[in-house]
């Protein structure tokens, strides 16, 4: 994918018990450092559920592990009167990269708008870490052959009055939802129809820099044997990961798809 450094994010969703969670970052570490994962080729992210974030800041750290960990959600607001939230600054001084946006489970269960997850997306900006903006079409969408304009109206709405040097720096996640946690994938040439169409329209708003340097990700039943098929595509940059995340190997695998 050109100059683009291919980036795997493992979803971890509100999985795992604290001690697996300790269990799993050190066993991705293993792994990958046995397999001489070179970092600089694919960056590697793991999103915890929040309470796990300071221990798996605290392995990360310890032996200054090259892995970047994220959040899977944000607050719109930056501090106040919001009980059960959690801001973007208390994200950045933990040491998170990358915040999650409007991953569908949020639009769906949490009714989140393309305007909240432009909100949070500003958010997360604003204290210097980068949105993972997900969006995708459902299955009566798909069905009905309209992926591509379904998923560019939220491109549009999510990433609304960013500048041109905020769009280039982020990554956004092609997650359609009937292949989520489904095990059905979309083909490669699936993902790739609607990667490429998100780059154009993010050239044509924000300019050819932008669309060149976004990142678009691939989400939904990704696996290590799979994997591969994907990122042969020219606009793939790299996969948001839910189920095979949960496992080292497994995940292993899709960060050493090269
Ligand atoms: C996800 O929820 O972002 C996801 C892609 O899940 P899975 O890999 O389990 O389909």
């Amino acid at each position: 994918a050109k100059n683009r450094v291919p980036l795997m994010a493992g979803n971890w969703k509100m999985n795992l018990n604290h001690q697996e969670a300790v269990v799993l970052v050190q066993k991705l570490a293993w792994t990958l450092s046995d397999k001489k994962h070179d970092f600089a080729k694919v960056e590697v992210v793991v999103v915890p559920p929040f309470t796990d974030i300071r221990s798996v800041q605290t392995v990360i750290d310890g032996d200054r592990l090259a892995i970047k960990y994220a959040a899977q959600d944000v607050s719109v607001h930056a501090s106040g009167a919001y009980t059960g939230e959690i801001s973007a600054g208390m994200l950045s001084k933990l040491g998170c990269s990358y915040v999650v946006v409007g991953h569908s489970e949020r639009r769906e269960f949490h009714a989140e708008t393309d305007e909240v997850v432009n909100a949070k997306a500003k958010a997360a900006l604003a204290a210097g870490m980068t949105p993972i903006v997900c969006v995708g079409e459902g299955l009566d969408v798909r069905k009905a052959g309209e992926q591509v304009p379904f998923t560019l109206a939220q491109v549009d709405g999510s990433l609304a009055g960013l500048s041109a040097e905020q769009v280039a720096g982020l990554v956004v996640a092609y997650e359609p939802v009937w292949a989520i946690g489904t095990g059905e994938v979309a083909t490669p040439d699936d993902a790739q129809e609607v990667c490429a169409a998100i780059r154009v329209r993010i050239a044509e708003v924000h300019g050819e820099a932008a669309g060149d340097a976004v990142r678009v990700l691939y989400g939904g039943s990704v696996k290590a044997s799979n994997i591969g098929g994907i990122m042969a595509k020219k606009d793939v940059d790299g996969a948001l990961v839910g189920g095979a995340s949960l496992q080292a190997d497994e995940f292993g695998g899709i960060c050493r798809f090269y």
